[in-house]
């Protein structure tokens, strides 16, 4: 998506440990119109998949995965909240995510009244590094049962394993932007 690739040249930083920070339209403050263009592209690419639910990850993913979903056809978001739930707890799947950014191990779970067999799921983030984050997502709708018909991220880091791991293990990855070179002087080059 050539207008995000341009917003990423403009507005993009470079922080030390390979982060991109997109502070001023997605991880901190949000352009919320651009957030539907984003929404509108993924309605192109998974147009005629009868998608039932969008899920995504706190926080960042929300606005984007918000947009996604009003466009098809105001279908329900479900996000996984980060944080332990108790062993005891069986209303919950839970699986474990290693942080690309905070370099720690973290739970992500989400309520199995959110989130059905027959559910037709789009998975949202909005980076995509190592590819442990949407691991988690999609291990959550394993556990689920649902169908997963593939994965929306706004930005790929496309040296780094994570896209190729899933894309080999067969699982439809579109992304908006693919960075192939970030230098800590701010140079960021695109696939
Ligand atoms: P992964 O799980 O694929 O290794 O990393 C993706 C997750 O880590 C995303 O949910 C995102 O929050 C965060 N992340 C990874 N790389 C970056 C980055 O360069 N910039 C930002 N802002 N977040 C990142």
């Amino acid at each position: 998506m050539r207008e995000l690739e341009d917003k990423i040249r403009a507005e993009g930083k470079v922080f030390p440990g390979d982060v991109l920070k997109v502070d001023s339209f997605l991880n901190h403050q949000v352009d919320t119109a651009f957030m539907q263009k984003i929404g509108k592209e993924f309605k192109r690419l998974y147009e005629n998949e009868n998608i039932t639910k969008i899920l995504t990850i706190e926080a960042s993913g929300i606005s984007m995965a918000l947009a996604t979903a009003y466009c098809f056809d105001f279908c329900p978001l479900v996000f996984a909240k980060k944080g332990n739930v108790s062993s005891m707890d069986t209303s919950s799947y839970v699986s474990k995510v290693h942080s690309y950014t905070h370099n720690h191990d973290y739970h992500v779970h989400v309520s199995k009244n959110y989130l059905k067999k027959d559910d037709v799921v789009l998975i949202i983030d909005d980076f995509l590094a190592n590819g442990e984050a949407l691991n988690g997502l999609l291990d959550i709708c394993e556990q689920a049962g649902c169908k997963v018909v593939g994965c929306g991220v706004a930005v790929e880091k496309a040296y780094q394993p994570g896209g190729r791991m899933l894309r080999d293990r067969g699982v439809r990855i579109e992304s908006l932007a693919r960075v192939s070179k970030m230098t800590d002087d701010g140079l960021i080059e695109f696939c």
